[in-house]
Order: C-alpha cells, then structure tokens, then sequence
C-alpha cells in the first residue's frame, strides 16, 4: 500500500450517511484507510464494517455494548467507550467524519478540530449547538471544517471565488434551497391531520429518521440556517431559504454585483461525502452526474412561514445567540424522540420547541460545563411541554 493513504475514522458508521461514506471509501482504497469507527446500536452491522476493512479502533456507547461486539471481533480490536472513546478516536485520524446523529456528536467535532485535523461534517446539531466553542478550536493549526451537509458543501464551493475576508462583505445574501418536504403545499388546517408515517416518506432524499422528520418540520432547513452562520461567519440576515422542489440546486450565493453562483447536481450524498474527503483534489466518480440532454425543470418559491413556524423559530434563536440554538437543537430532539416513540403527533413536535424556547433567558456559552448544562436545561423543559 502507498505510504501516501490519509487515514480516516467514520463515526457514524452504520446510519444514512456511514454507510454512504463506506460505499466512496471502498471505492478509493487506495487513497483512504479506513482506521477506526463508531455507532450507537447495530453492533453486528459494525462488526462486519470492521470486519471488512480490517478496523483495529471501534468506539461504542456504553460497557454493554464493549462487551457484545467485543464477542464479535478478533481480540486485536480496541473497543473505546462513550464521549471519551468518540473524542479520542477524533483526534487520531487525519480525516474524521462526523455521522453521528444529535448531540452526542459533539465529541467528535470538538475533538477532531481541538487536535488540528480535517473535520467532514454531516453532524450539524453540534455546531449549532457549540457554535462559540467550535470557533475557538477551529482556530488549531491544521484543523479544517468541511461540511458534508449538501447546501452547505455546495456553499462552500460557491464561497471558493469570494475574497477571503471576515464577514464575506462581498456577499450579499446566502440562497438555501429546501426541497419542501413530503408537506409542501399543506395548508396549516390539513397539517393538523400529518403523521408519522407521512413524514417519514421524503419525496427527493433518503435520510435517517431524525433528519427525515427534520425535513417535513422545515427544522432542518431552520438547523441549516443556524449552521450556515455558524460555518461562514454570514450574518443570519444574509441567509434565505427558498423551496426548490426537484433538490438539484443544492444552494446559491449571491454576491454584491448580482452573480448568482449555484452548485448542481442529482441528489445524492455521495457527492459532498466524497468533496470533503478529497478536496482541494476532486473524486472522478460522478455521483449525481445531470442528464442535460432530457428536459429539467428548476423551480423556486418561497417558504410558507405560517405553515411551518419551526423556519421563524431558528431566525429568533440566531438572532439571539448564546445558548438559544443548543436549546432549540436540544428542544427539537426531545420532540423527534417523542414523534418516532409515538408519544405524540406530528403537529405537536414545533410547538414543543416553541413553548420549550419562550423559558429561555439570554446566555453565554463560555464553556463546554455551561453547554452540557444548557442543554440539560432545555431538554427537561420540552420533556416538561410533551407532558402539556
Ligand atoms: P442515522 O440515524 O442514519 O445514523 C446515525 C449514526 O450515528 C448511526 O451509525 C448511529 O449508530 C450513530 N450514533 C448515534 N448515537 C451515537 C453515539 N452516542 N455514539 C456513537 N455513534 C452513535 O443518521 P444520518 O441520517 O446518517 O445523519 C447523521 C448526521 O448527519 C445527522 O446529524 C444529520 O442531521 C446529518 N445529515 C444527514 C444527511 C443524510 O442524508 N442522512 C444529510 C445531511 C446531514
Ligand atoms: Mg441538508
């Protein structure tokens, strides 16, 4: 093997967006090595994950986990535990790629970038959350932070011509497409009747669960608001949303001169997972290559403010900052976890989040103690507003 290989750790493993990075890992083996992994359950899924690619690093979530995969694997295999054994698996590789779902993300993000390596994120809830901290450890000689969540790769890639100064005075505005979710078009009266189940049916990308119900919400788009500020310094006031129902417009920049720069393609994750593992090189694979000699049709409108309040939500906690997105993030959580255990319906999900917002009272975040406690706070205040 060349001695050249960047070593990559997948913490994440085995969800929507692991499992996706496997797939551009196995085909670029000479250029990647794989090196350690993480997950939250399917354990038997990640034994043969490292299995496969002959992984000598796992990080699972508790001793009991340790013990059953442990049974699964060779005894060369180091099995590390919990928010200690993800960070340390974070600061080893020279690529990690955060695929954790929520908030325990947040070691890895933390980790990686504290230790100066290359951060590929899909694990938005922990820079929004953390998003003062993130910006110190950022600061580490050699860390980089490449988003794989696609508007923002392909902001990224919009940015790559603007000059590179604090702020991007020479961007006017930031354009971030949203497909609508299976509920465009919904008035607020037949949004009383959604389900689950409905929701769970996204009509252009395939997801796991959480971000799949995020999307019917319109929270992930109020998230990706959130993450938008956070990653480019953009004011939240620069950043729109607008709905673009066919998702190959993954989003614009608009820049002072009028320029509108777009990033296009299929949707297909594949695409940002494999930039952020190879850039500045890109990967000849082509995933979501366009057709352009059959009709497309791009179509743009505006997002219906009443009928999806989660997008207003996200706006006020920008504008307020300190800790306001950790607890819309942590209120949004709890409210998913309710919606997929069945403990309440579709509709109650934003105004959990709402109600668990009107107690919030402005905050620093100065440290990682008052983020845990923030987030402590906020998620006992919407298990208290599930109860309502
Ligand atoms: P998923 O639920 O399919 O997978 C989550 C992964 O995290 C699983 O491997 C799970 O076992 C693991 N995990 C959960 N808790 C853990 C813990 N405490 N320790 C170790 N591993 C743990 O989720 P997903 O759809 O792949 O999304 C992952 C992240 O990427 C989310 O933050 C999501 O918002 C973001 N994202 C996903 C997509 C997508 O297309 N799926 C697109 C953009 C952004
Ligand atoms: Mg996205």
């Amino acid at each position: 093997m060349s001695q050249s290989r960047q070593s990559v750790a997948l913490l994440g493993a085995t969800g929507s967006i692991g499992v996706q990075t496997l797939d551009v890992l196995r085909s670029e083996l000479e250029r990647f090595e794989l090196v350690s992994l993480a997950g939250g359950e399917h354990l038997s899924e990640l034994a043969a994950i490292a299995r496969e690619f002959d992984v000598k690093r796992v990080a699972v979530k508790s001793e009991t986990h340790r013990a059953t995969l442990a049974d699964l694997l060779s005894s060369d295999v180091t099995i590390v535990v919990g928010d200690e054994g993800l960070e340390e698996l974070a600061r080893e590789a020279d690529i990690v790629v955060n695929a954790v779902m929520g908030f325990a993300g947040l070691p890895v993000t933390l980790g990686a970038l504290a230790a100066g390596k290359r951060l590929a994120l899909a694990n938005k809830e922990s820079l929004i959350a953390a998003a003062p901290l993130v910006a110190k450890v950022r600061a580490t000689p050699g860390a980089q932070l490449l988003p794989i969540d696609s508007e923002h790769c392909a902001i990224h890639q919009c940015l790559a011509s603007a000059p590179r100064r604090p702020g991007y005075p020479d961007v006017r505005r930031v354009l971030l497409t949203a497909s609508g979710g299976p509920f465009r078009g919904w008035t607020v009266e037949q949004l009383k009747g959604a389900t689950k189940d409905d929701a769970l049916h996204h009509p252009t990308w395939s997801m796991g669960a959480k971000i799949t119900i995020d999307s019917s919400t319109l929270m992930n788009k109020g998230l990706e608001v959130l993450e938008a500020t956070a990653l480019f310094g953009i004011d939240v006031d620069r950043v729109e949303v607008v709905v673009h129902p066919q998702s190959i417009v993954h989003s614009m920049v608009e820049y002072v001169d009028g320029s509108v720069l777009a990033q296009l393609s299929r949707p297909d994750m594949r695409l940002p997972i494999a930039y952020c593992l190879g850039a500045p090189d890109r990967l000849d694979h082509g995933y979501g290559r366009l057709d352009f000699s059959t009709p497309l049709t791009l179509t743009f409108e505006a997002p219906d403010l009443d009928a999806f309040p989660a997008l207003t939500l996200a706006y006020e906690a920008a504008r307020l900052g300190g800790a306001a997105p950790a607890w819309l993030s942590a209120a949004n959580e709890i409210a998913v976890e309710a919606l997929l255990a069945d403990e309440i319906n579709w509709c109650d999900i934003v105004p959990v989040v709402a109600a668990t917002m009107d107690q919030y009272e402005a905050q620093d975040l100065d440290s990682l103690a008052s983020l845990y406690e923030n987030d402590d706070v906020a998620r006992r205040r919407a298990r208290a507003s599930l109860k309502k």
